[in-house]
């Protein structure tokens, strides 16, 4: 290989430029540098894009390291790097999560060691340090990094450092690339439909069981769980017949009652500092206490619910007191079967679905975010935009397909297979971002205009990712595209 040419030691003036010396002197790289450490972010950073001595790497016991995937960036709660896949003097390679901390202590002081999602690390690192920790080799970042700390501070507000390293994308994001954007649509679609019938499949085998209202109710009941707490949700919506029963049908108050109280959520002692919003509490914890009783069988504890790190409109609290609403009322599961056989354009589906599950205001949950906070400057509705297309795209749209499917209606099937494929895009979210950068190599929403490649961007990652490791290996999808592609 030819030698790289010499540096005559002369640089570019522009190199120099005023604005990099604005940069070097006063931007964030140069705060970087005033610091004791580097941030945490930082080495993060640097370890996603292996900005390190790879072939040097040594753990504090001695053992040579080789990083073969440095793991995909959790920004959520959890380790920061997961399912990446190391080697420790050429063992087997192991597929595990990867901690970055600035010392080895930070381990027990932020309470990792108890903690369940930290149960696959498998590697710790660190900035400084020289305690092994018992379970997992460390390894100590500052002797490693390929550059002096201050040149890599700089490259951290560069493009490159914020976006996603290039060696990272999925072997399927060549194949996916040569396709046009009408081809990649299509398929995309298509797996978005591949979702909307499994998820309809889903709701219809619970029907058989339970009927097609009751897998309704917990189908929406999952869905306001978000992804933090679906089984709570669920179990209060499997409880559904004890707690709303049909005859005599409790009013709104007693639902909202009944579903905190089994749920857990209502306080057990209460203060009188706030006495507005203390009256409202008051008022469902006698309707609890009253029946509590006859409901104890029901009850849950209340550590099943999951509130760190949830936003203040998906607190559980206010989710079911929405639901009460569309329990009280009881006439969604109707009016949703009206609006499937209604023509109306998307802008029209759209909006009466939102009248549907927005229709009520509440006196107390139009104005709190959870039963003790502070009330809003002004009122909210109780299920917004967002999740009413989460609703629409993964319960309401399979539910009513599944029972098109049932009464053998192929013409209203294929209307809600297109009012599926119409309907907006629903909020982005960092699996899709992952997804998108991994697959198709752009963190780009510009063909993720409505939600269907949403949906099934996450099929794909759901098919063929969750089968196999970092490296892709096993996976077929690249040349299922490959030969789809060769044949249209
Ligand atoms: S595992 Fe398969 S589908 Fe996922 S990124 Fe790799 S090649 Fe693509």
């Amino acid at each position: 290989m030819k030698p790289p040419p010499k540096s005559n030691g002369k640089v570019s003036s522009r190199i120099n430029s005023f604005y990099a010396q604005w940069r070097l002197r006063h931007g964030w790289a140069f705060l970087l540098q005033e610091l004791p450490v580097p941030p945490e972010k930082l080495l993060q950073v640097i370890w996603h894009h292996q900005r390190l001595l790879r072939d040097e790497l040594k753990t504090v016991d001695g053992r040579r390291l080789r990083v073969l995937h440095p793991g995909f960036w959790n920004h959520e709660a959890g380790p920061d790097f997961q399912k990446a896949i190391v080697q420790f003097d050429g063992e087997a390679p192991q597929s595990g999560d990867v901690e970055i901390d600035m010392a080895p202590s930070g381990w027990r002081g932020h309470g990792h060691e108890k903690n369940p999602a930290y149960q696959k690390v498998l590697l710790h690192v660190v900035w400084e340090g020289a305690e092994c920790n018992p379970r997992f080799p460390t390894l100590v970042l500052k002797p490693l990094l390929d550059a002096p700390i201050a040149e890599l501070a700089t490259w951290l507000t560069s493009e490159a450092a914020v976006g996603f390293p290039n060696a990272l994308a999925g072997r399927c994001c060549a194949p996916l690339r040569g396709l046009g954007e009408e081809e990649l649509l299509d398929l995309l679609r298509q797996a978005g439909l591949v979702r909307m019938f499994s998820k309809a499949s889903q709701l219809q085998a619970r029907a058989r069981q339970a009927g097609w209202e009751q897998a309704l109710w917990e189908g929406l009941f999952r869905a306001l769980g978000f992804k933090h707490n679906v089984w709570p949700m669920l179990r209060l919506a499997e409880l559904k017949p004890r707690l709303v029963p049909e005859k005599p049908r409790p009013g709104l108050l007693e639902i909202q009652a009944r579903l905190l109280g089994a749920g857990g959520l209502l306080p057990k002692e209460l203060t009188r500092t706030r006495s507005r919003t203390d009256h409202d509490v008051k008022t469902l914890w006698d309707i609890w206490w009253r029946e509590r009783e006859v409901y104890a069988d029901c009850e849950m504890p209340k550590n099943l619910w999951r509130f760190a790190g949830l936003r203040p409109a998906n607190h559980p609290e206010r989710r079911l007191a929405a639901g009460a609403h569309w329990l009280a009322v009881n006439e969604l599961p109707g009016r949703l079967q009206q609006w499937c056989t209604s023509k109306l354009s998307t802008t029209q589906a759209v909006q009466e679905l939102e009248g549907s599950l927005q229709k009520d205001k509440d006196d107390f949950w139009s104005w709190h975010w959870t039963l003790r906070g502070k009330p809003m400057a002004k009122p909210q509705p109780l299920i917004g935009s967002t999740r009413v297309t989460d609703l629409a795209v993964n319960v309401i749209l399979p539910w009513l397909w599944a029972r098109a499917r049932e009464g053998q209606n192929e013409n209203l099937q294929e209307t809600i297979e297109d009012r599926f494929l119409e309907w907006p895009a629903a909020e982005d979210n960092s699996v899709l971002k992952l997804a998108r950068q991994r697959l198709l190599g752009s963190a780009s929403e510009k063909l993720f205009k409505t939600s269907a490649p949403q949906q099934g961007l996450l099929q794909i990652v759901r098919d063929f990712c969750e089968h196999s490791d970092a490296l892709c290996n096993n996976c077929r999808f690249p040349e299922l595209v490959q030969q789809w592609w060769s044949k249209i």
